[in-house]
């Protein structure tokens, strides 16, 4: 274990404090167990606590996406460098299947957009995307109509992963190295203790001298517990499985309709296993905030029925498939749907790792490492630009 100094303005005044840090993290979900391995890295000891069961949250429900293929350039450098920390963890255990990403462009802004982000890859490392035309596009999803598709870019390295596997595997890491993972231990209070905190769990008390909230769609009412503003709003989204009448004589890649600043139905899908594929609408349905402890789990049939037509016009040459099994999981999101990482105003050691929505399984990596960063080295040293994720109050609103 190691000893940090800890510099911390507190009532306007800096106290400073020499000390082995024990962290909890709040949440047994992609981003928490994450943060708890980037924290263990760096000789921490760590206590993840889970309410329920690892990947139980919106971890468990997503179809497990890692892709590049984004058009700012924070949002490449963050899924480069979870790209490059899935591709390591697979040599731990985990199994991460490259099938390939397209995203699919309807105009010529979307193209300046898909060469914009070309060139930000380029700058992360990643120099396999590129774009494609309609012709291309066909070649790689043959059942694939391109009707009203200009552009594609195609990133031959992006793929998926079992996101229950992801967790198991990084939980394994982290006990490995000296971290503990519990589960059915909820938290349930919090007050301050000296310069950390002492948590009420429903199993223990825990004393500690930081926290990483990473409750997913639980994330605001967990930092209401340390009197903080947390707006994470849990979005209600569907998935299923689509069986096919024969396996593929090719390897589907994801395929996603959707350009940010542009057009696109939100339509996603991907190979999922020998005869098999998975779908998903990324756009919400609209259907307001869900209260994660009491939502329609299932796949509804309104849902269904709008995925179906939208599969049918995309996919013509599928129509002999048929719906396997479906559900719904949240997404969690943030008001500017942009991811939630670092300290709270005025407490820099209570560090949001939340507000992912429907992209934390590809964020996780780097979710984790800014978490770990704020707490060892009280800035993102990683990726100094994901500083504008802070929780600050300009996002959440004024603090306590
Ligand atoms: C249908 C669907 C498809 C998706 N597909 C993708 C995809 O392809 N790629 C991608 O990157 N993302 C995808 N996502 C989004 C992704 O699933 C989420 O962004 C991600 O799982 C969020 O992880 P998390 O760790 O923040 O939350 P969670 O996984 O929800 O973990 C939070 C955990 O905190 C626990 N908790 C809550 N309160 C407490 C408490 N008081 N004490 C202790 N523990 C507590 C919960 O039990 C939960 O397990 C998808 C989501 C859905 C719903």
């Amino acid at each position: 274990m190691v000893s940090f100094t800890w510099s911390r303005q507190r009532g306007g005044g800096a106290v400073e404090g020499v000390g082995a840090l024990h962290i909890v993290v709040i949440g047994g979900g992609a981003l928490g167990l994450s943060s708890a391995l980037h924290l263990v890295e760096r000789g921490v000891a760590v206590t993840v606590i889970e309410a329920s069961a690892l990947a139980s949250g919106s971890t468990g429900r997503s179809i497990g996406v890692v892709g590049t293929q984004h058009v700012t350039a924070l949002d490449v450098a963050m899924r480069a460098y979870g790209l490059r920390r899935i591709r390591a963890w697979a040599q731990c255990g985990l199994e991460f299947h490259p099938i390939g990403y397209l995203r699919l462009g309807r105009s010529d802004r979307d193209l300046q957009l898909f060469e914009r982000s070309l060139r930000y890859q380029h700058e992360s490392g990643i120099d396999s995307a590129r774009i494609v035309e309609p012709a291309e596009m066909r070649a790689l999803v043959p059942d694939m109509s391109t009707d009203g598709i200009t552009c594609g870019l195609f990133g031959p390295d992006n793929g998926f992963l079992d996101p229950h596997q992801l967790s198991s595997v990084l939980a394994k890491m982290v006990r490995e190295m000296g971290g503990t993972v519990r589960q059915r231990c909820r938290l349930i209070g919090a007050d301050r203790r000296g310069m950390g905190y002492r948590l009420k769990t429903s199993a223990e008390t825990i004393d500690c001298d930081g926290v990483v909230i990473a409750a997913g769609a639980w994330a605001g009412r967990v930092a209401e517990l340390f009197g903080q503003p947390l707006p994470v709003l849990p979005e209600r989204h569907e998935a299923v499985t689509i069986r096919l009448p024969e396996p593929l004589a090719y390897v589907m890649p994801m395929v996603m309709d959707l350009v940010y600043g542009g057009g696109g139905t939100g339509l996603n899908f991907r190979h999922d296993q020998p005869g098999q594929l998975v779908a998903e609408i990324h756009k919400s349905a609209g259907s307001g905030v869900a209260d994660p402890d009491d939502y329609n789990e299932q796949i509804e049939d309104a849902g269904k029925e709008h995925l179906a037509e939208l599969l049918l016009e995309r996919l013509p040459g599928l129509s002999g498939a048929g719906f396997g099994h479906g559900w719904a999981g949240l997404y969690p999101e943030s008001i500017d749907r942009r991811p939630l990482v670092g300290p709270f105003d005025g407490e820099p050691h209570l560090i949001a790792a939340a507000g992912a929505g429907g992209y934390g399984i590809q964020l996780s990596p780097i979710i984790g490492a800014l978490a770990a960063d704020w707490l060892t080295e009280g800035a993102p040293i990683t990726l100094p630009e994901a500083a504008a994720l802070r929780p600050d109050a300009m996002r959440v609103g004024p603090s306590k």
